[in-house]
């Protein structure tokens, strides 16, 4: 089954907009999955992750979970890195308690430094979050992002190496990977293209448990700009829906647009439409 997630808590949702409160209001609005948005900063009390572990099973909702934006797993200074993996692993852990079957996390900047000593870094880090994987984090997985832009850490085979490296799948992004290319990835082709390579390096089993984003996109030459609602932007995002269906991917994309709810109902209606 393909599950379309809202990001984050819909705009309708009653105060105090807490989790709990958004995942009651994505059931009632018939929304699938939610993607919980700890990007500027991960809660930290157990008794409310098992809220909303309880409400989410209850209500038959997906979980995954966006870590905090402020991740540099190749930063130079140890201080900085330190906290980053800290950060990471905290994402992790209250994921495994709130019953998130998958964490987002925007690995690295290049700061200048070639790709290969950057993935070493990050490869190097990704060891020491995993070995607290057991004790904090049995059930989660750790997915990198496919990032927007060229400065960022995370093409779309840095992503599926790394995975491949540690047993991991990816958050493969396809819109910021069409920002990324100042236009390209908008085609069938080269979504099945993209598809193709996941394939490759996880094996075909992989495509029945997706964690991936959705949106419309602006950019330019230096990459994303911001995210935009999809019947705003130039996404061919019919034509991506048809590849979904058509490759019978399974898992959950997280629709991204500003407009959350509306544009989640709008992809999950048109992707049930199809044949
Ligand atoms: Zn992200």
């Amino acid at each position: 089954m393909l599950r379309f997630a809202v990001a984050g808590c819909p705009h309708s949702t009653p105060p105090p907009k807490g989790t709990v409160e958004g995942i009651h209001r994505a059931k009632a609005l018939g929304i699938t999955a939610m993607e919980i948005e700890w990007v500027q900063s991960v809660p930290k009390s157990p008794e409310r992750m098992e809220e909303i572990r309880s409400t989410a099973r209850k209500l038959d909702i997906t979980l995954t979970v966006h870590a905090p934006y402020f991740v540099n797993l190749n930063s130079p200074d140890p201080i900085t890195l330190a906290a980053s993996i800290q950060r990471v692993v905290t994402a992790l852990s209250m994921s495994q308690l709130a019953g998130a079957r998958s964490v987002c996390v925007h690995p690295a900047f290049y700061l200048g430094m070639p790709p290969k000593t950057a993935y070493g870094n990050v490869s190097r880090a990704t060891e020491k979050i995993l070995k607290q994987k057991s004790k904090l984090f049995p059930d989660v997985n750790l997915a990198y992002e496919t990032m927007g832009k060229p400065t960022q850490f995370g093409t779309l085979e840095e992503v599926l190496k790394l995975s491949k490296e540690f047993d991991l799948y990816p958050t493969v992004d396809p819109a910021h990977m069409h920002a990324r290319t100042n236009g390209k990835i908008n085609t069938t082709e080269e979504w099945n293209d993209m598809f193709d390579l996941y394939e490759k390096y996880l094996g075909t089993k992989s495509l029945k448990y997706v964690h991936m984003h959705y949106s419309g996109i602006a950019y330019g030459p230096k990459g994303e700009k911001h995210h935009i609602p999809l019947q705003e932007s130039d996404a061919r995002w019919e034509d991506f829906l048809a590849v979904l269906k058509r490759r019978k991917i399974e898992g959950t994309v997280v629709c991204e647009s500003p407009l959350l709810e509306a544009d989640t109902l709008l992809m999950a209606r048109e992707y049930a439409r199809k044949n």
